[in-house]
């Protein structure tokens, strides 16, 4: 007799430039702090593209990505707290930290040196089910779909901790007008800001988009913004954006660098740099984070834009997301 335990489709990744292909995965049984979730709809974003291109370093075993997890929690193990059968769940990106180095002790757990991460160590929601660390789930909030919130969990979060190192800045820059951007507009003309939209050269279909989402100007990468930038945040992953972006910015302004692989960055003339601007990246997310933005996000209220995809066309929502061909963001429904 087959139960929820033995059998559950799963996309999987075998090694990195390889296509993903569907297996199946034993999720087991949930042991103590773990739960078993029925995923219900898993995002898909940028990280998993560098995981499938090889640019993140391989963890030694196949893959089952996917760290923006929404589903409903099915069983819990012993001493789990603050969930039971029946509730929805998120999963995101962060899924264990050591809780004794001294970023863990420092409110930095999202620099943890043995931090396992969602869909890269641990399994992730390409999958039927999925088993996760309670103390790393979240509660969703009530006004989300079930794919329409899986984009909170990783482009909204990080993209979260990211719009917060910009500090107060006004004029705020968005590079890379993605899942991650857009999603990050909303929240930031909320908060009184106003956005300017950099996309791919050409991309009228992004300036497009951005303006709806209240940017007060979209325009190519290379451009000026009409205002010098206060912060400008990087979500794509093109080192060349880094000195575009330090050119639009103001003096004393900051440059975010919000992706977990960038390619290489140009020289540039200190002169660019002068000015106390500042460039910083932005790494992983606390659990602080994503409480303080699962609250926020109903209070905007953030509307995610998604377009879904079947589980088994995955590799489809990568290829599109790969190519810029996705407005929002890409959600895979088992
Ligand atoms: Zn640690
Ligand atoms: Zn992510």
């Amino acid at each position: 007799m087959t139960s929820l335990h033995d059998v559950s489709r799963a996309m999987i990744l075998a090694g990195p430039g390889r296509a993903l292909t569907m297996g199946r995965r034993e999720p087991g049984v949930p042991n103590a702090g773990q739960i078993l979730i029925g995923v219900k709809a898993c995002g898909v974003c940028r990280t998993d593209l560098h995981i499938v291109d090889g640019e993140l370093r391989w963890p030694g075993h196949p893959i089952l990505p996917g760290h923006e997890v929404v589903g409903t929690v099915l069983e819990t193990g012993a001493g789990v707290e603050g969930f039971s059968p029946g509730e929805r769940v998120g999963v995101p990106w962060l899924g264990w930290t050591c809780g004794l180095c001294r970023y863990c002790l420092s409110g930095r757990e999202n620099l943890c040196d043995r931090a396992r991460f969602t869909g890269y160590q641990l399994d992730g929601g390409y999958a039927d089910h999925l088993v996760a660390d309670a103390r790393y789930s979240f509660r969703l909030p009530a006004a989300y779909g079930d794919a329409e919130a899986a984009p909170l969990l990783c482009a909204g979060l990080i993209g979260y901790r990211a719009l917060s190192m910009a500090g107060d800045a006004e004029h705020l820059g968005i590079y890379g007008f993605g899942a991650a951007a857009h999603i990050v507009a909303q929240v930031a003309r909320y908060q009184g800001r106003t956005v300017y939209a950099f996309t791919r050269a050409g991309d009228a279909s992004a300036q497009a988009f951005a303006r709806g989402l209240g940017a007060a100007w979209a325009g190519d990468s290379t451009q000026l913004p009409p205002e010098p930038l206060d912060a400008a945040l990087l979500f794509a992953p093109v080192g060349a954006l880094v000195p575009q972006a330090l050119r639009a910015t103001a003096k004393g302004g900051t440059v975010v660098c919000a992706g977990i692989h960038m390619s290489d960055i140009p020289a540039f003339p200190y002169d660019i740099l002068w000015g106390e601007r500042r460039i910083l990246s932005v790494a992983n997310l606390t659990r602080r984070d994503a409480v303080e933005f699962l609250a926020l996000a109903p209070k905007v209220p953030v509307r995610t834009a998604v377009e879904t995809f079947p589980l088994e066309q995955a590799n489809e929502a990568l290829a599109r997301l790969r190519e810029g061909r996705i407005n929002g963001a890409a959600v895979l429904i088992p």
